[in-house]
């Protein structure tokens, strides 16, 4: 499996954001964004005039990079919630939303949605009680994740779990941290994802 192995806080540092891809550092005076609040590299401080295109794939990037998805991944999102009824960004980000990834990592089980998807990968979770090892997996309304029995003990999951209050719970989400389960009470509104993300630039895009 392809995936980007450099320096992530240049990514935040290019996106001008936090994207909170290092877990609690991102919650430190240690952040890169805090400490340099320009663009990475020799010309990160110059500034220059951006066209519609580069607009629209910057917002593109920030969403990849945010949710920890390569191109190819992220197309595939999109051209599938550009298939499903309604509004296509807000589809785009509600089917980010429901991976099993994303939704590990809202319940506080990982401390960052990388680590997220290399614990599901390494098989700590169930799902209604069915062992899930597919990042992409989409979650519904009403199922149940939860940690396997022999990983409660995992330190990268235990660490997790003792910053949660820090990082927050969505509204949405319920966590029984006692029983290493989390339940999804709802699908999330648009309103309720607060991501700042401008996804209407992102369906412009790769509308051309
Ligand atoms: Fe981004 Fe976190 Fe690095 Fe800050 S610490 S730049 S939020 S990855």
């Amino acid at each position: 499996m392809a995936r980007y192995n450099q320096a992530v806080c240049r990514l935040c540092r290019r996106e001008m954001m936090k994207l909170f891809l290092k877990g609690d550092r991102c919650f430190t005076d240690k952040c890169a964004v805090e400490r340099r609040a320009y663009g990475p590299g020799q010309h990160g401080q110059r500034r220059s005039k951006t066209s519609d295109y580069g607009t629209q794939l910057r917002e593109k990037q920030r969403a990849k990079r945010m949710y920890c998805l390569l191109e190819r991944q992220f197309r595939k999102t999109f051209f599938e919630a550009d298939r499903q009824k309604g509004i296509t960004g807000d589809n785009l980000i509600l089917l980010l939303e429901r991976r099993l990834d994303n939704m590990v990592y809202r319940l506080g089980f990982a401390k960052s949605r990388s680590q997220a998807r290399m614990l599901v990968c390494q098989n700590h979770f169930t799902v209604n009680g069915k062992r899930v090892n597919i990042p992409s997996y989409l979650v519904r309304q009403g199922d149940t994740v939860s940690i396997r029995e022999r990983s409660k003990k995992v330190k990268a999951i235990t660490e997790a779990l003792e910053g949660v209050e820090r990082r927050g719970i969505p509204e949405w989400l319920l966590l029984e941290k006692d029983k290493f389960t989390g339940k999804i009470m709802a699908l999330p509104t648009r309103e309720q994802i607060t991501v700042p993300l401008r996804e209407h630039l992102i369906v412009e895009l790769y509308s051309k």
